[in-house]
């Protein structure tokens, strides 16, 4: 695995100072205590206050087809990056405006199979159904000037699929969405962040620009841009901390004080919680 890592760096992302990519899920009111993956549920308020400060503190928020200039070094500044995991209407309704009030935009990561549908693969641990974008929904988010990801077909664990599934949700997933919308599809997201080195090339012989994981850390020059971390970002997730997880490397050293697995470069794996308590 350290090896992989290593061997899988180094030859394109060149971001000369760190950048935080953040992935957030729903923009709602959270369900009750109790309820699985409330975590990843942020009151709206909650996220309009993190991105306006964020503002006021000169950074901006981009999509990651917006933040690739930055990841190759090209351009540098205070940018961070917003994602949407799974294609959520509320965050149509919720994000949105705040993302065009602000001037900010975001990839909403999308299911191809579940356009219009709800958050099928989440019923096995009791999740509540709730509904995901349909086609006039991602043309409004598009329209906004938002990017779309793609995000498999059927939010497929990649590490529990054989290798022809997996090339499969992988390529089909950027095909389906550009066909449905006539865009180009940049943008990767594997679900619960799952993947080895040869998921990582299947991303980028399907021809994606970016894609993210869940390595919880900023991202650094020498990642591979087809395996870039990401800070998810939670309900209980304080205003303080969550500036210092953007702008400093508090979550290295936030990292290192879980009970967690280390990598080849220092930083930390979310180990231990299962693919349903930190991200999707
Ligand atoms: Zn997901």
């Amino acid at each position: 695995m350290q090896n992989e890592v290593r061997q899988t760096r180094g030859a394109t992302a060149r971001p000369s100072c760190p950048v935080a990519v953040l992935s957030y899920h729903q923009t709602a009111t959270p369900p009750r205590r109790g309820t699985p993956v409330r975590s990843l549920v942020l009151p709206p308020w909650r996220f309009a206050l993190q991105l306006r400060t964020l503002k006021l503190l000169g950074w901006q928020g981009l999509s990651m087809r917006d933040l690739e200039p930055y990841l190759h070094g090209e351009k540098t500044g205070k940018v961070f990056g917003i994602t949407l995991d799974d294609g959520y209407l509320n965050n149509l309704e919720n994000a949105l405006p705040v993302l065009r009030e602000l001037g900010f935009t975001a990839t909403a990561f999308i299911v191809s199979g579940q356009v219009g549908g709800t958050n099928a693969w989440d019923h096995p641990v009791g999740a509540p159904a709730v509904p995901l974008m349909d086609v006039d929904d991602l043309r409004t988010w598009l329209d906004a000037g938002m990017e779309i990801g793609a995000h498999t077909r059927n939010h497929v664990n990649l590490c529990a699929t054989d290798e022809v599934v997996a090339r499969e949700e992988i390529a089909g997933s950027k095909h389906d969405l550009e066909q449905l919308l006539g865009i180009e599809v940049r943008s990767f997201c594997y679900p619960y962040g799952e993947h080895r080195a040869e998921h990582a090339d299947m991303v980028r012989q399907a021809g994606y620009a970016t894609a993210t994981a869940i390595v919880s850390s900023r991202t650094r020059a020498g990642d591979d841009l087809m395996r870039l971390p990401r800070i998810s970002v939670h309900l209980y997730d304080k205003l303080p901390s969550f500036l210092a997880r953007v702008t400093t490397d508090y979550e290295d050293w936030r990292m290192r004080q879980w009970n967690t697995q280390p990598t080849s470069r220092g930083y930390y794996l979310l180990g231990g919680e299962g693919p349903h308590a930190s991200a999707h």
